[in-house]
């Protein structure tokens, strides 16, 4: 655990169904797993990546800490689903998303927020996926500069979770995040 391997020498894990057992096959357009088994009742049922390693116990035991466990030179996030060697890096793991709105935790290292933290907001106030730690904010727009220049245009915002809406809801007063549903958070000012 915790070494990655080369570039070509790492496969693509292949989680089994949980219906039938054979192993899901990875869709990458919609960045989900599918079992293409015509004999499975879950035949095209999509799996999101973080579920599928968890049932399958292929996920990567990563506490919440800092620094982060490094792939290829890069700081995995902790809500980036891996395994010991695979990192799907344009996903998010939902259950640990979920975790991160409900209880104020960090979406990079995973630990308690302070009262106030930052935010990557777009120009309209939605909130990439969930809060940050300042030098986690930093970690984050050194290595994925997209995130603030990209399409989204987001820039980092200081807040309180009082600043903070989940789904148009009052963030203290909502219901706690569906790892299949997670919160979309905005800010209001
Ligand atoms: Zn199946
Ligand atoms: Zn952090």
């Amino acid at each position: 655990m915790g070494s990655f391997g080369e570039d070509g020498l790492v496969s693509l894990p292949a989680p089994p169904c949980a219906e039938c057992a054979e192993p899901l096959q990875y869709d990458v357009e919609i960045r989900r797993f599918v079992c293409g088994n015509v004999q499975c009742s879950a035949l095209g049922m999509e799996v999101p990546i973080w579920s599928a390693l968890q049932q399958s116990g292929l996920a990567a035991s990563d506490p919440p800490r800092l620094p982060r466990p490094v792939h290829k030179g890069l700081p995995v996030p902790w809500v980036v689903p891996r395994t010991a060697d695979y990192v799907f890096w344009l996903a998010l793991d939902g259950a640990r998303c979920a975790l991160a709105h409900s209880r104020w935790l960090c979406q990079v290292c995973g630990d308690e927020l302070p009262e106030e933290a930052w935010v990557l907001a777009t120009p309209e106030g939605q909130v990439l996926q969930a809060a940050l730690h300042a030098k986690c904010k930093d970690l984050a727009l050194e290595f994925c500069p997209h995130l603030s220049s990209g399409d989204t245009r987001a820039v980092p915002m200081l807040v309180s979770r009082d600043e903070l809406l989940a789904d148009g809801h009052p963030l203290r007063d909502a219901a706690p995040s569906d790892p299949f549903f997670l919160q979309q958070w905005q800010v209001t000012r």
